[in-house]
Parts: C-alpha cells; structure tokens; sequence
C-alpha cells in the first residue's frame, strides 16, 4: 500500500498551481485527498507530479452573492455541513454533507475533490444536479463557466480537463422545502441510492437528482414531468416516484443488485418528495 514515487508541489495561489499543472510532469492536483490518495496506494493512479491545493487560501469560503451562494472548491464537507450561511439559504447542502462518510472523511474530503473525482456514488452530484448549480473551471485559456447538467460526463468523468482545476461551484438560495434520502453502502456511507429532491410550491415544480444508481448521477426528469403543476398530494408523488428509474441503466454490482437500485430510487424518490414537502 506504499504509492508510486513522485514529485510533491505546494503552490500558494490559484495561478501558481495552474502554472505548475501545466509545467508538472504527468501532474494531479490533490484535494482532500481521500479519493486520490487511496488511488494511488493501489497504484490505480501514478501521477508523477502531485500538486497540493491545500494552501490555496482563496479556494475555501462560503459566500451570499445576491440571489446566489458562491462556494469554494476546496471547502471541506464539513465546513458545509456546519455554515450557518447554507442552513439558511440553502439548507440541501448542509444535509447532503451531514450523510457523507464519517468525520474524519468530512474534516478532508472537499465539494470540488468529490465533484471532479465523479464517483457514481458520491453523494453531492444528485444536489448539484437538483440545485441546477454553475460550475467555474480555470485553464490555461482562462475561465469557463458549465452547468451541472453538462458537468458529469461518464462514470468517474466530469468536464474538468486535465490541465484545469474547478474553482467555484455557484447554487441558488432556496426554501426549506428540500430533502436528501439515501440508502447508504453500511461500511463507506456511498450511496446505492440517493435521491435529493426540492419543491418550489409556487410554482408547483419539482427538481430531482439521483446519485449512485447509474453510470453517473442524472436528473429524474420523468418524475419532474409527472409533477409539474399538480398538487403534491401522497398518490401524486407515488406515481411521479415510480418513475425515477424511467429510461436508466441500473448498476448491478457487489453492493446491490439493478433491481434493488431501481426499487430504492423509487421508494427514495419517494420519501424525498415526501420529506421535501413537509417542510
Ligand atoms: C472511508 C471513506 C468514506 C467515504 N464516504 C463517502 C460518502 O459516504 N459519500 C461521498 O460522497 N463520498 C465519500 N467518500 C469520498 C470523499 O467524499 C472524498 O471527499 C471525495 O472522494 C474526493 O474529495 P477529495 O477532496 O478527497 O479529493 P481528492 O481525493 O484529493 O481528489 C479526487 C480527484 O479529484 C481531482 N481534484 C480534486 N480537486 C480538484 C479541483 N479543485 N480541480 C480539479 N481536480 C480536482 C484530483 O486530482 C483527483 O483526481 C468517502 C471516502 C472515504 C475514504
């Protein structure tokens, strides 16, 4: 369980890590570390050159910015769990956060590091998607912006290039009406089925998001569909609910079969309607 040797990089700003990322030789960037890390004790990964975000001071904040929360890449699940800021304004986050892991994993593991590393049973990809968040990325050609939708592209994927470190994820404020019910591997927390839902009552709509039952998180669009502008009564998000899996590779593996992750993704989807609404 010993890594690979390589070369240890620790930059004190953003533009000296994307510098060293694009001089480093076979580089990574390290986050928390606890998805890397372990990577590279197997040797699944050997990157040559490690470079360490960990000093970067302007990574890690939370913000209000008007209608919108900023949040930095390498703020830890903890410190989102934990902000006063999110329990107001965007109470899903602090929620999703409070189910991930243990402590030790929350106290290490960042938003930006699970978000890139695109595990299909990390818990934030279904409240990143729900939330409809914006996703900041720097390269060597600047800033660009890319929605959540546009963000997971494959199992263990996301837009974030090599050569780029995603820097800000933006989320909107919202209600209290959210919840996020998983059901949860028992040894790691991952999820096997995580459904992370909000209810805008106004104007009676839905956003669903679903971790850890397919190749990638996705949006549960035929729930969505089924509940815009119907009251969200018990029989109206049953029958919505039995739709989440609608159109979906299912996973099948040690953890849970496809059928066990479809009939979680309902029965879950369900009881987030639910919980989401109740508030
Ligand atoms: C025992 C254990 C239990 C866990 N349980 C859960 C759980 O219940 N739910 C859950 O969701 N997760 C869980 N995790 C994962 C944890 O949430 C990690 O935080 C997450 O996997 C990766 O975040 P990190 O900050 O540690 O990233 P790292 O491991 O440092 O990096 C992961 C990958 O992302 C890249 N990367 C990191 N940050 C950036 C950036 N800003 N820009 C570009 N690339 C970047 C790295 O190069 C690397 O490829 C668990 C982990 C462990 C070890």
């Amino acid at each position: 369980m010993i890594p690979a040797n390589f070369d240890y990089v620790r930059p004190q700003t953003l533009d000296e890590a994307l510098a060293a990322l694009a001089a480093g030789d076979d580089p990574k960037v390290l986050a928390g570390g606890h998805s890397l890390l372990p990577a590279m004790k197997l040797r699944l990964a050997q990157p040559r050159t490690v470079i360490d975000l960990g000093r970067i001071q302007d990574l890690s904040y939370v913000r209000h910015n008007g209608g919108q929360i900023s949040i930095g890449s390498m703020t830890t699940h903890h410190d989102l769990e934990t902000s006063a800021l999110l329990k107001e304004n965007c109470p899903l986050l602090p929620e999703v956060a409070a189910s991930i892991g243990d402590a030790q994993v929350r106290n290490r593991g960042t938003l930006g590091g699970s978000l890139v590393h695109a595990d299909p049973a990390a818990d934030w990809p279904a409240a990143i998607l729900a939330l409809d968040a914006q996703l900041d990325i720097a390269g060597p050609a600047g800033r660009r912006t890319v929605a959540a939708g546009d963000f997971f592209v494959e199992m263990m994927q996301s837009a974030v290039q090599p050569n780029e470190i995603l820097v800000e994820i933006r989320v909107p404020v919202t209600g209290t009406s959210v919840a996020y019910v998983k059901f949860a591997q028992k040894a790691s927390g991952f999820a096997i089925a995580g459904v992370a839902a909000i209810v805008e009552s106004a104007s009676k709509t839905v956003r669903v998001g679903v971790t850890g039952v397919a190749r990638k998180a996705f949006r549960a669009t035929a729930v969505e569909d089924a509940l815009r502008g119907k009251n969200l009564t018990s029989a109206n998000i049953a029958a919505a609910a039995d739709k989440a899996d609608e159109g979906i590779e299912t996973l099948n593996d040690i953890h849970a079969s496809a059928e066990f992750r479809a009939h979680m993704t309902r029965v879950n989807t369900r009881r987030a309607l639910e919980r989401a609404g109740s508030r």
